[in-house]
């Protein structure tokens, strides 16, 4: 699932490459993805690219008074197609809940003036990509209800304190709550876990003053440092830079960068996480479901 940092890296791109250039046309190949029905993608045809931002792991388009607000859900993304240069445009849908397994399919193509076009893909089982045309992004209820963006310079600890302190949950579901803490998912709330020495388990309302303290250097240094890291990488190379980025997340039975001790899966709501004993739990090995 892409995490702010990814979704950071890709609205540079589409803002450097799209700004100025106007819609030709719009190919939505699966009816499920547009979001306003009264206001389909294809209402755009003819509007010219003003910019590019983010809210949250949402990717915002703007055109003017008009925005394209594109959730790419657990397994969307984009990329480009150049005149007939389609890499991969044509490779057979593999339907798995797999990423990894070939090709994502294109759900949604947009041309424009130049000859290029974006694709919108989602590699997963179900269709998790959404597509609004509104005339503010916070008609879209996943942007209305964001919560702050560590990211962002105004960040405040007391921002933090308010998203955290005292919640009878656990901080892992904190962290990834967008209406608590916008852009942070599995992948991101591992890592600042695992840096910050802090039990995925653990009660936020539990949390000492000094974890606290820790957790909030930590959200905030391990987000705005990934979204450092990952500028300027092309998009169909952002995935393959997180993954070789991750120190604990994704990496059960390796080594504890930090301990030495076998980095460890447990199930985390409907998925698999990851984290260090020694490091996070006191040695304690936390529930995995075969
Ligand atoms: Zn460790």
């Amino acid at each position: 699932m892409p995490e702010s940092p990814e979704v950071d890296a890709l609205v540079e791109e589409l803002r450097a490459r799209l700004a100025g250039r106007a819609i030709t046309d719009v190919d939505v190949l699966e009816f499920r993805v547009t979001k306003t029905r009264a206001r389909p993608p294809s209402s755009l045809v003819g509007e010219r690219v003003t910019g590019a931002t983010r809210h949250g792991k949402l990717v915002d388009l703007v055109f003017g008074e008009a925005h394209l607000v594109v959730s790419l859900g657990r397994h969307g993304w984009a990329r480009w197609r150049d005149g007939d240069d389609a890499v991969g445009f044509d490779a057979p849908v593999t339907g798995a809940d797999d990423a990894d397994a070939g090709p994502a399919p294109a759900l949604v193509t947009i041309e424009f003036d130049d000859g290029s076009a974006l694709e919108f893909t989602d590699a997963g089982g179900w269709v998790s990509l959404g597509l609004s045309v509104v005339d503010d992004p916070a008609e879209v209820q996943a942007v209305a209800k964001l919560g702050p963006d560590p990211a962002d310079p105004a960040f405040s600890r007391a921002d933090f304190d308010r998203a955290v302190v005292g919640r009878r949950k656990q901080v892992k579901a904190v962290l990834q709550e967008q209406e608590s803490l916008a852009g942070i998912g599995n992948a991101y709330s591992d890592e600042i876990l695992h840096t910050a020495k802090i039990s995925p388990v653990a009660h936020a309302a539990a949390l000492t003053e000094a974890e606290l303290d820790r957790l909030f250097d930590t959200t905030v240094g391990t987000i705005t440092s990934a979204i450092e890291g990952r500028r300027g990488i092309p998009i169909d190379q952002l995935k393959a830079v997180k993954v070789a980025a991750m120190r604990v997340h994704g990496r059960a039975g390796e080594t504890c960068p930090v301990c030495g001790d076998t980095i460890r899966d447990f199930s985390f709501a409907s998925t698999t996480a990851q984290y260090c004993p020694t490091c996070q739990t006191n040695g304690e090995q936390l529930p995995l479901r075969e």
